[in-house]
């Protein structure tokens, strides 16, 4: 495993976005997921030493793309974005879809199409890494509104993401737990998923990178295993 990930809360108190820098340790490439916004990961790049090359953007909602100019013309880095919504991305210079690889040093992502929240939304797996980026298709315990798609594309999408390994860990574009741990059922799985996020708060760590294994049994709309009761939820 080479890809170091580091999460910057954006925005904090309002939309609570999460941007991530990633390097790849042995080549020092990185990349950042997702620029909410340029400030907060200038400082975390500076404090680093490090210049960004790419921007891999998820989808083009203004929360996950603000920072994409302003970074672009400080760093002369490239973006990347999805296909489907490339027209509505400024600055766009690489288009991704489905099946697509992105390779970042010696870490390589495939993109994964997941429509739902937007019509294009894509996310970024680096198998060899087990990181996986989701957006605004999964956060911890919850998923993302149906702004463009239809409740089908969104059980398309999850289904794509629960096939994927348990020992996967997931990065999601808000840090909506709070929201999440309010649906959190009373059983042996929760209690594991609670000590999960407390051992992380007690390291004063984000709450990110869930392996999908607990996210599976947890989060009340990847346990669904009718397509039924899942429609009953929107
Ligand atoms: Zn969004
Ligand atoms: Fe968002």
């Amino acid at each position: 495993m080479s890809l170091q990930i580091e999460p910057i809360l954006c925005r904090p108190n309002t939309m609570d976005n999460y941007a991530y820098l990633l390097t790849d340790t042995q080549t020092k490439e990185s990349a950042i997921i997702d620029a909410s916004e340029a400030e907060p990961i200038i400082r975390v790049c500076e404090q680093k030493n490090i210049q960004p090359k790419y921007i891999l953007v998820t989808h083009h909602h203004e929360d996950h793309t603000n920072g994409n100019l302003p970074l672009k013309k400080k760093y002369n880095l490239q973006i990347a974005v999805p296909r489907l919504e490339s027209s509505l991305i400024d600055g766009a210079d690489i288009l991704l879809s489905e099946n697509d690889t992105f390779s970042l040093g010696k870490s390589t992502a495939k993109i994964i199409s997941a429509p739902g929240h937007t019509n294009g939304h894509i996310l970024y797996y680096f198998t060899e890494d087990k990181a996986l980026f989701t957006g605004d298709v999964l956060f911890n315990l919850s998923i993302g509104g149906l702004f463009e798609g239809t409740p089908q594309q969104m059980w398309n999408s999850l289904n794509k993401i629960t096939k994927l390994p348990d020992d996967v860990c997931f990065y999601g574009g808000h840090e909506y737990t709070g929201f999440g741990l309010s649906h959190l059922s009373d059983d042996e799985d929760a209690k594991k998923y609670l000590a999960f996020i407390q051992e992380k708060l007690g390291k004063n760590l984000p709450l990110t990178g869930i392996p999908l294994g607990l996210e599976k049994k947890c989060n009340p709309y990847l346990k669904i295993n009718a397509e039924e009761e899942f429609y009953r939820l929107f």
